[in-house]
């Protein structure tokens, strides 16, 4: 039976972390404040927004949640961005994607004040990712996945790790935080030839494929750590993770679980980047 890699171990990690900046900050009497753009009414931008102002409240961030119709225009948008960005209460910003088709998404990203941007979404956070010069904020979720490994003692370190996908928001970002810890990284997508070989050859094998069941049990191998980014929701409503977890735990070494696994940690990274980013501009 594989060990299960817990969010809530690296959870208590952070949020031991948040408590002594949010002390440091309360000297000054700043209360570190996250402002939430939200368009339209999305279940899962609401239940994010949900659990992000229950963990927020319970840390002592304020969060400011601003939202708007579907049908906002994007000079509104944007212009809406541009107050924040002024607004030196505010010190986090993160921006609910996707957004709608008429919206230019990358417009609004790069609106936004690379010292808010606590989400990693602006070419500055991302530039800090790949050059390794930690400039800005690396996205949320990949560096949740390396809180958890961190949290358990694991060393990516001349590791064979393979990341299933290659988006901005997941893939890339966190096969670049792992080779900045000196994991060899492969980084497999939809074409790749014979992905369970490649899977099985990992050591760390890191999974963001956005698809229920995309890494099943010809994927694994034993002595295995697999971190499962997955959030999927199957037809019984229940949440399931991009790894078939029931085949991949008689084999794999530990594995996060889905809920309870990356997840619970993503929440946690953006409160600590939002407590970073008032001492930042404190
Ligand atoms: P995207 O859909 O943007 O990207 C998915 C990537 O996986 C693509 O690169 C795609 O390849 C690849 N892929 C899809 N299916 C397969 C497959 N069968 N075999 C190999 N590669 C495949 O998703 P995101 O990166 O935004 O999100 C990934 C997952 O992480 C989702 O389940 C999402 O819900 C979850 N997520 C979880 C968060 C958390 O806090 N835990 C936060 C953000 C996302 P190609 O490029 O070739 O199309």
């Amino acid at each position: 039976m594989a060990k299960l890699l817990k969010g809530s171990e690296a959870v208590a990690t952070l949020e031991a972390r948040i408590k002594e900046g949010i002390a440091q900050l309360s000297v000054k009497d700043i209360t570190p404040t996250l402002a939430v753009v939200r368009v339209g009414e999305r279940s899962d931008d609401i239940s994010y927004e949900r659990g992000i102002c229950k963990r927020c409240a319970a840390l002592g961030i304020e969060v400011r949640i601003n939202a708007f119709e579907t049908g906002i225009s994007q000079e509104a948008l944007l212009k809406s961005i541009e107050q924040l960005n002024r607004d030196d209460k505010i010190h986090g910003v993160l921006i609910f994607r996707p957004l709608p088709e008429h919206i230019d998404s990358r417009a609004v990203c790069l609106a936004l004040s690379p010292e808010k941007d606590v989400d990693g979404i602006t070419d500055g956070s991302l530039a800090g990712v790949f050059s390794g010069s930690g400039e800005g904020f690396a996205p949320c979720t990949p560096q949740a996945c390396v809180e958890i490994l961190d949290c358990f003692g694991i060393d990516p370190k001349g590791k064979r790790t393979v990341v299933v996908g290659r988006s901005l928001v997941v893939g890339k970002p966190v096969a670049m935080m792992l080779l900045a810890r000196h994991a060899t990284v492969s980084i497999c997508h939809t074409r790749t030839v014979d992905l369970p070989a490649r899977c099985r050859e990992a050591e760390i094998l890191v999974v963001a494929a956005g698809q229920a069941g995309a890494v099943g049990g010809d994927c694994f191998s034993p002595g295995q750590i697999v971190i499962d980014v997955g959030i999927n929701f199957g037809e019984d409503g229940k949440m399931c993770g991009d790894v078939v977890f029931a085949e991949a735990e008689p084999v794999v070494e530990a594995i996060t679980p889905v809920p309870g696994g990356v997840g619970a940690v993503t929440t946690q990274v953006l409160a600590e980047h939002v407590v970073q980013a008032a001492k930042r501009q404190s």
